[in-house]
């Protein structure tokens, strides 16, 4: 049976370095994630025993502050939590990380905090449930330019283009400059946010896809030739991720390059998605290039892939940095740094 068990080693004060300047703010889902271990996943109206239970903290925004946070970038945090026990757990997880918890904000109209709810079997394959409670109240209205105060980059987790719209208005109107990236996943290019995420991301300095969301927003185009489009189609940067074959990194003066993922005993590879934007993150606030930024994001995430839950390998800087030292340069077809296909 697969151990579901989270280890007591937490990323927490203990182990955080002193945050560099800038400071990330993350707005999305925080959400309680309750997985059960199931022999095999239940056809309709069958029953199949549960032969282990476990509670972990997850929702992807949350994930990527703790992530840029524990990497040494101070971070803040806006979503929405009930007002119930998983809201108040949720808060002080957070801030016992280090993030800025004062943006929170508590459901107007009872809703509970968010679920998810899994059933995972032994080889991994596994059915999700979602239940959005009161991160389904968040809405672009709830930014406003006092949300900023403070803020160098905003990091738009799992969210429709509505609220990328909003902070582009936002930092028109106030004048200020406001770095923005964005990581829509499915559900935030969905229908038709889709051809609004694509009027939007030329505005936008980082945006985060996989294969499958790279296709449907730029279709007839592979990822490694992205470089072909024009750059008034393109965000400044972009991120296309490949779980276990990488990542391509693309970048409006530099191109695009290939970075090939580390070779780990993965054993859950939940959460790798958000631990490779943290990376992403924390490399662009001190400013690393693309050549840098690709195995530093790919090792981030390789290392969260090595336990179970979404947060519980998120490292340290030091953890990088050692893990980095005992890799050598990995080789899947072509260089890091280079372009290649992988
Ligand atoms: P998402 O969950 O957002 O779709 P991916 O599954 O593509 O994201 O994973 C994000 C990153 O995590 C990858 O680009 C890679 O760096 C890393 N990763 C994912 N799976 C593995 C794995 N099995 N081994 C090593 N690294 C992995």
């Amino acid at each position: 049976m697969t151990d579901l068990r989270v280890p007591t080693l937490r990323g927490g004060d203990a182990q955080r370095e002193r945050p560099l300047s800038v400071t990330v703010l993350t707005i999305g889902a925080v959400t309680t994630d309750r997985l059960m271990q199931v022999d095999r996943l239940a056809m309709p109206d069958e029953e199949v025993r549960v032969t282990a239970v476990e509670s972990y903290d997850g929702g992807s925004a949350a994930n990527v502050a703790v992530g840029v946070s524990r990497l040494g970038v101070r971070a803040a945090y806006l979503g929405c939590v009930g007002n119930d026990s998983e809201g108040d757990h949720h808060r002080r997880i957070l801030e016992s990380e280090g993030v800025d918890i004062t943006r929170i904000r508590t459901s107007r109209t009872g809703a509970r905090t968010s679920t998810v709810m899994g059933f995972v079997e032994p080889g991994g394959a596994r059915q999700l449930y979602f239940h959005g409670g009161a991160s389904d109240e968040l809405s672009p209205e709830d930014l406003t330019a006092d949300t900023f105060d403070g803020i160098d980059r905003v990091h738009l987790c799992t969210l429709g283009p509505e609220f990328a719209e909003r902070l582009i208005d936002l930092g028109r109107s106030s004048g200020r400059k406001m770095l923005i990236s964005f990581d829509p996943g499915c559900l935030g290019i969905a229908g038709e946010r889709l051809h609004r995420v694509r009027a939007i991301a030329p505005a936008v300095d980082m945006l985060f896809v996989n294969a499958l969301e790279f296709g449907l927003l730029y279709p007839h185009v592979a990822p490694a030739d992205v470089g072909r489009l024009s750059s008034s189609e393109l965000p400044a940067r972009m991120a296309i991720k490949l779980g276990q074959r990488g990542a391509y990194l693309y970048n409006r003066d530099q191109g695009v390059t290939y970075h090939p993922a580390f070779a780990v005993a993965a054993v859950d590879s939940t959460g790798a998605g958000d631990a490779f934007a943290a990376g992403c993150l924390a490399g662009a606030a001190q400013a690393y290039g693309e050549a840098r930024l690709g195995p530093f994001a790919n090792a981030v995430a390789a290392l969260v892939t090595q336990q179970f839950g979404c947060r519980t390998g998120l490292p340290t800087m030091t953890r990088v940095t050692s893990f980095l030292q005992t890799q050598s340069e990995p080789t899947t077809s072509g260089a890091s740094g280079r372009s290649a296909q992988p």
